[in-house]
């Protein structure tokens, strides 16, 4: 009998990303410039929240719909905010 030998041709297994934002409260100046600046809403400024200097800092809201583009890093004129890349690799298909 015939056996064919070929396999199918699969794409690598599938990293996907997820992002961390960290935010310096004490340093945050409340701004808003990261709030306006940021493509998917993750961050507000949280209006029941004082920091030393008695400014309401900024909050990631919805942290998950981060997509690490970094506007916010780059726009913060007081470096106060961070956002770090965790990668998890997915198993691929076993052929
Ligand atoms: S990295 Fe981009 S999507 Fe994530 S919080 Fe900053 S501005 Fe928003
Ligand atoms: S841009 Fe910086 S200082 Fe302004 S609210 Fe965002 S984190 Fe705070």
């Amino acid at each position: 009998m015939l056996r064919s030998q070929r396999k199918p041709i699969l794409p690598p297994p599938r990293a996907e990303h997820e992002y961390v934002v960290s935010i310096l409260t004490e340093q945050c100046d409340g701004c808003e410039l990261c709030v306006e600046f940021c493509p998917t809403n993750v961050l507000e400024i949280d209006l029941e929240a004082y920091n030393s200097r008695m400014l309401h800092p900024v909050i990631a809201v919805k942290p998950d719909e981060c997509v690490g583009c970094q506007q916010c890093e780059r726009i913060c004129p007081s470096v106060s905010i961070f956002v770090t890349e965790i990668q998890i690799s997915q198993e691929g298909i076993d052929t």
